[in-house]
């Protein structure tokens, strides 16, 4: 699509989009979402596109769009950083009242701005898109992912709502506040929830990758339901005490059990299973000192206070290159980073 290239004064929308491994489906990502931006606000919007340190051509194609069109904001990580920290950089560039986040393979339809628009224009500051349908996933991914909202639920006191990601339409105040939170080990949809004001969901369905395969691995969907309880529970701490109250109690039964057969005369067969029991117990103990050592080493990882990410390259249109970032957009992160802007 053939916008005209004039940048603009103010910046109403600023669309997030975190790029890892995705040159195949880029061009249309961007043909879909100027075309969605630009239908509603003109030129009044920026896309941001952060490559999380790809490794096929992506950040090339970035920077040829970014070369083209002065709306597009092209952010380049030192390297790979995990979606997470990716869309967390994308953020702390924002420059728009309103915030719309969404993945960059196109699962998640750019042109459900305008309903979503609608939705936050009824008062709401956060617009969640919630899955009621995904196409071209595996049953096994469906099935994890239900598994890990429901299992989060039940350990979390912060309503985090089910079967939903990070596409999402946001007003400034609530990414100025997630922009606040200084913690490493984050999980946005559940920090999002946390933050309140007035927050609804979108139901949507979600389309099948465009291009590419999926970049999160069970390996990373484990990391991330990691992530997202022991940021938001410490209820796996209190592990220890039920187990030791379950054994201690099994323990007390087993001696009454005991004494009653040597008053009756007799001697409880079978102290071959005393070895079983202390296996049993040695691995419980492990499994709770994991457990206690997972929360130690975040607060060890957690208390170093490195910077989130590490921005290797900015890259506007010349154009909008003079146009710097409003005051507070940029966190203090960001005196770490070492930015070139081009042009
Ligand atoms: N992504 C990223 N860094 C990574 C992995 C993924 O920035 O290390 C981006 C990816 O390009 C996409 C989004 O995060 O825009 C979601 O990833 P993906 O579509 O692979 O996850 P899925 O939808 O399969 O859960
Ligand atoms: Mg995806």
């Amino acid at each position: 699509m053939q916008v005209s290239h004039s940048y603009p004064g103010s910046c109403e929308l600023s669309v997030v989009i975190p790029v890892y491994n995705e040159e195949a489906g880029l061009d249309a990502l961007i043909e879909r979402v100027t075309a969605a931006a630009h239908a509603i606000f003109a030129d009044r919007y920026e896309l941001i596109l952060i490559n999380d340190g790809s490794k096929d051509g992506s950040w090339n194609a970035i920077c040829q769009h970014a070369d083209r069109d002065p709306r597009i904001v092209a952010i380049n990580l030192s390297r790979n950083h995990g979606h997470q920290l990716a869309l967390t950089a994308g953020l702390h560039h924002v420059r728009g009242q309103l915030v719309f986040v969404l993945d960059a393979d196109l699962q998640d339809p750019p042109e459900l701005l305008g309903p979503m628009l609608e939705v936050v224009r009824e008062g709401y500051d956060v617009v969640y898109g919630q899955r009621v349908k995904r196409h071209g996933e595996t049953a096994f991914k469906r099935g994890t992912a239900s598994l890990f909202y429901r299992t989060l639920a039940s350990m979390v006191d912060t309503h985090i709502p089910r079967d939903t990601g990070d596409f999402r339409l946001m007003t400034r105040r609530v990414v100025d506040q997630l922009n606040a939170m200084p913690e490493r080990y984050r999980f946005i949809r559940g920090l999002v929830s946390y933050i309140g004001f007035n927050q609804t969901a979108f139901p949507y369905e979600r389309d099948a990758r465009y291009a590419g395969e999926t970049n999160y691995p069970l390996r990373k969907m484990i990391a991330l339901a990691v992530d997202a309880i022991t940021s938001f529970s410490v209820v796996p701490l209190r592990f220890a005490s039920h187990l030791g109250m379950l054994f201690g109690l099994a323990g007390l039964a087993s001696l009454v059990w005991v004494v009653w057969a040597w008053m009756q005369g007799g001697a409880v067969q079978g102290w071959a299973s005393l070895a079983a029991l202390t296996l049993i117990l040695g691995s419980v103990q492990l499994l709770v000192l994991g457990v206690f050592g997972e929360y130690l080493g975040r607060m060890y990882m957690e208390g170093k206070q490195r910077p989130l990410f590490i921005v290797s390259e900015v890259r506007r249109h010349p154009i909008a290159a003079n146009e710097e970032p409003e005051a507070g957009a940029v966190a203090a992160s960001e005196t770490s980073e070492a930015i070139r802007v081009a042009g």
